[in-house]
């Protein structure tokens, strides 16, 4: 699929209910315009395009939520479908990974925004996207999702556990919620960074 002006590019990918959604809502605002994804179809590719409008908004704590999301440049989000449904079938799941292989291979995705909820370990089908990332020599952003869901005090164990399992750079790790905006500013700053490069 060639999406034109070509723009930057990235993706999010996550178990379905992880969060997806709402963080891109959270991240967005209201001013996010899907450009493209078919009707019906649960499995599609959605695009949204992220117009380019100066800074980005990462604003004080608490201010940034309402705040729509600003970006230095025009930009491509890639919203692909959910994963690990129980119930889907043989045939599903070879073309998500289908559809994974085609989004990690395209010429100006910049990185991969990861999303894992805080209560959970990895399951198959994270190792599964995780193997496929490192395959493709991807750079990740993990976001922990629902943040809120728990106690300050098992929130940490909970965040140095999934820290461990990710092996992934401390700076590439940040636990967010949509529910209450935190880490938004800080995950804005982390995709502006895979933009720029400045990530290696
Ligand atoms: P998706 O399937 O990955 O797009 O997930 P959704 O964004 O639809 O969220 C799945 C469920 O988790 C919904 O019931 C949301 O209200 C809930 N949820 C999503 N993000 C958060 C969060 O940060 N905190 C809490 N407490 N609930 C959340």
């Amino acid at each position: 699929m060639l999406l034109d002006p070509p723009l930057p590019e990235v993706a999010f990918v996550g178990r379905s209910n992880v969060g997806k959604s709402s963080l891109l809502n959270a991240l967005v605002g209201r001013r996010i315009a899907k450009i493209s994804g078919t009707p019906g179809k649960t499995r599609a590719l959605n695009v949204f395009l992220i117009p380019g409008s100066g800074e980005w908004g990462v604003g004080r704590s608490g201010s940034h939520r309402n705040e729509p999301l600003r970006t230095p440049h025009s930009l491509y989000f890639l919203d692909l479908p959910g994963y690990g449904y129980a119930r889907a079938g043989k045939a599903q799941r070879a073309a998500f990974r289908g559809l994974v292989k085609h989004a990690l291979r395209r010429e100006r995705l910049r990185g991969v925004v990861w999303l894992l909820d805080i209560r959970h370990s990895l399951s198959a089908d994270d190792q599964a996207m995780q193997d496929a990332l490192a395959d493709d020599e991807t750079r990740v952003l993990a976001a922990i999702t629902k943040g809120d869901k728990l106690s300050s005090g098992k929130r940490s164990t909970r965040e140095r556990e999934l820290r461990e399992e990710l092996a992934l750079p401390e700076d590439q790790v940040v636990v967010t919620s949509a529910k209450t905006g935190e880490g938004i500013a800080d995950l804005k700053e982390a995709i502006a960074g895979l933009i720029s490069g400045v990530m290696q």
